[in-house]
């Protein structure tokens, strides 16, 4: 029987998806050649990259003047290569810090520059999104990680900003409507919301392009990726596949529109489970709670052992929390079904009249 998969990433993929790139595994498209022996370089999967490309500016509203890039490394390379493409020795690029990653970020830029960090929420464990910074006009760029995947905090509103806007979507990418021409750079590893570990989608202005002036590594330039679509080297041919499937998957669904509302429906109903049980105690300020990565921890926590082991009786996975907050974490991305989440608050229900009493009362840290 399938489980119920919470994990943070490489996290769950829509079933169908699953299944129709098993079958390609074995044959793609009845061609007598699986997609793991095609040739990077033939027509087949060159239209497999003009798909998925189309498809995330489609599904983002983005039209002809943004590039879409498919590229390795993770969204941990792109900490240091969107610096190195983009700031100078003498330049200052600003930075909220928002956690971990934001913070892995801001150390492998000031490899390449100045930085200077607006906001941060490290004081509070990163248990908020900061507000009220000023973003410098003339800083290079200014970067957020728009949905902190440990904290379970994410950006509801996105500020405006004066300099170009980058940003590390890795684990809200493409979860709900947002304005994307907003932003000058988008950067997510595809591991949570797109498709399986080894695939990172950049998604830029051209107009970025022409702003690069330094020599560069090739396979660390933006400009050699997008004059040779993605294929400069042997990509990531399975992992774009399976990219593209979970791309028509998502469109199939209605789009960003229709998978909003359903994420929307999914953490509402989680969170509502620390509002009934003072049990569970929510580790994000409200205002800020993460529609993805829904992070708690018990009141109790001798209770802890006990919870993961219900957990596990109902079939549920990946839900203990990072290390860096403990507590347990449900990373709810869009491939997760309500069912799973339904799963999970009856499990929560049932520990806390069994543990708790039926306590009622707010559990949110506030
Ligand atoms: N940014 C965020 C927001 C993440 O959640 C992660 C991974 N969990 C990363 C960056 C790093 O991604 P990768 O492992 O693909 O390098």
């Amino acid at each position: 029987m399938r489980k119920h998969i919470f994990n943070a990433g490489p996290s769950v993929l829509p079933v169908e998806v699953l299944k129709e790139a098993s079958e390609a595994v074995v044959d793609l498209n009845k061609s007598g050649q699986s997609i793991l022996e095609i040739s990077h370089r033939g027509n087949t999967f060159e239209s497999v990259v003009a798909e998925a490309k189309s498809l995330v500016k489609e599904l983002l509203g983005l039209g002809d003047d943004y590039e879409v890039l498919f590229l390795q490394g993770g969204a941990s390379l792109q900490f240091c290569m969107m610096p190195m493409n983009f700031l100078k020795e003498t330049e200052t690029a600003a930075y909220v810090d928002t956690g971990t990653w934001s913070s892995k970020a801001i150390k492998e830029a000031k490899l390449f520059g100045k930085v200077e960090v607006i906001g941060s929420s490290k004081a509070q464990n990163f248990n908020h999104i900061p507000k009220g910074f000023a973003i410098p006009k003339t800083a290079k760029y200014f970067h957020i990680t728009t949905n902190n995947t440990i904290y379970g905090t994410q950006f509801q509103i996105y500020p405006d900003s004066p300099v170009l806007y980058f940003a590390d979507m890795s684990s809200d990418f493409l979860s709900k409507e947002i304005p994307a021409s907003k932003f000058d750079l988008i950067y997510a590893g595809a591991q949570k919301n797109v498709g399986p570990a080894g695939v990172t989608l950049v998604i830029l202005k051209k107009e970025l392009l022409k702003k690069i002036d330094k020599t560069l590594p090739s396979m660390l330039d933006y400009r050699v990726f997008a004059e040779n679509d993605s294929l400069y080297n042997t990509p990531c041919v399975f992992g774009i596949y399976v990219c593209l499937l979970t791309l028509r998957w998502l469109k199939r669904k209605g789009g960003l529109k229709a998978i909003g509302k359903i994420n929307d429906e999914k953490a509402a109903r989680l969170y509502a489970m620390f509002d009934k049980h003072p049990l569970y105690v929510g580790h994000s300020e409200k205002e800020d709670r993460s529609k993805m990565n829904v992070v708690f921890m018990l009141s109790k926590p001798d209770l802890e052992n006990a919870f993961v082991e219900a957990c596990s009786k109902a079939g549920i996975v990946g839900i203990k929390g990072h290390r860096s907050v403990g507590g347990f974490r449900a990373s709810i991305y869009n491939a997760l079904p309500m069912e799973s989440v339904e799963v999970l608050c009856g499990v929560m229900e049932e520990f806390a009249f069994r543990y708790d009493g039926a306590a009622v009362g707010s559990g949110s840290r506030q």
